[in-house]
């Protein structure tokens, strides 16, 4: 699945309701499952929590973005497609 399509289908299920909530409530969501992600990490004991949480965090970013009235797949590729946006060398050069 391509960034594109994901953020279509994250928009498809839940961007009505997003919407409706406004960015700032929306934002306190995503912080939530940023603190989700940092706890699996920190645990390191369930792979498939592990898994769902960095999904959440990402159907969130994405959330976000659509509201924002950005394509997550148009900005990663016009920053990083060449590279490092600073020396332009994958992998990255910089000191
Ligand atoms: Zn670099």
């Amino acid at each position: 699945m391509k960034i594109s399509e994901f953020q279509k289908q994250i928009e498809d299920i839940y961007f009505k309701k997003d919407s409706q909530r406004g960015i700032e409530g929306t934002f306190m969501w995503f912080a939530e499952e940023i603190g989700e992600l940092t706890r699996a990490i920190r645990r390191d004991d369930d792979r498939e929590n592990l898994e769902e949480e960095f999904a959440d965090v990402l159907a969130w970013l994405v959330t976000l973005a659509s509201m924002k009235g950005i394509s997550l797949e148009d900005v990663a590729k016009k920053k990083y497609a060449q590279g490092c946006p600073y020396c332009n060398a994958v992998p990255c050069t910089c000191s």
